[in-house]
């Protein structure tokens, strides 16, 4: 008997929103850059699949964003997320682009992953502390390959520090406690405000502990290297 193909992702079941672009200024050097190192639609439907793929099931995901615009514009800052429960927008900032210019295509596809992340991910009805939020969102871009190349896995200080620290934490997370691990994790932040038991339930370990694992487990490699 033949063998059972493995279940191929399906992209286009994904409930992806209506998605537009807006350009404030196409003289500025960051709208050139930008339109010549990416596809607008592929770039935010690949964001906005990343954050499906890595945050929910095709059973989980959230139907309620309805349209999300993406608004190039001159600004300080890199980009943020923006909007209400049925219309997002993402703002990035031309001036950042421009900077960018040497490794513009992954960074803006980096970019708009990890704000198309906040445009769904749930945040415990805005309790969550922001350093996860940010982690999260920085998760989903390292499981998107899309993770720049100054990141650093990092021992010290807080778990919910932020951004990749946080986001290398999940990851290991997901990767010692399995396959949908950080899915869980956001699931039981839906509607209910935060409680940092959500780790316990979820591995069996309260979050401090994991923390000191991963610590301990990143010295070690280290001491290996
Ligand atoms: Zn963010």
């Amino acid at each position: 008997m033949a063998p059972i193909p493995a279940p191929v992702p399906q992209p286009d079941r994904w409930p992806i929103p209506r998605l537009s672009l807006r350009i404030e200024n196409l003289a500025h050097p960051g709208a050139s850059i930008f339109l010549e190192a990416v596809n607008p639609l592929a770039a935010l439907r690949e964001a906005v699949i990343a954050s499906f793929t890595w945050l929910f099931t095709p059973e989980t995901v959230p139907t309620n964003v309805q349209t999300l615009v993406l608004i190039l514009r001159p600004m300080e800052g890199v980009a943020h997320a923006t909007g209400g429960v049925h219309n997002k927008e993402i703002h990035f900032s031309l001036d950042y682009i421009a900077k960018s210019a040497a490794r513009a295509q992954d960074e803006i596809r980096g970019v708009l992953t990890h704000e198309a992340v906040h445009c769904f991910q749930y945040n415990a009805l805005d309790s969550c502390p922001g350093g996860f939020i940010e982690g999260v969102a920085d998760y989903v871009r390292l499981r998107a390959g899309l993770g720049p190349p100054h990141w650093r896995q990092t021992a010290s200080g807080e778990w919910d520090a932020g951004y990749e620290k946080t986001g290398y934490f999940l990851a290991w997370l997901e990767k010692r406690y399995g396959d949908g691990t950080v899915i869980e994790l956001n699931a039981r932040m839906n509607g209910v405000k935060y409680d940092e038991r959500i780790f316990k339930r979820t591995t069996g370990r309260p979050v401090a502990k994991l923390w000191r694992i991963y610590c301990a487990y990143l010295g070690e490699r280290t001491f290996q290297a």
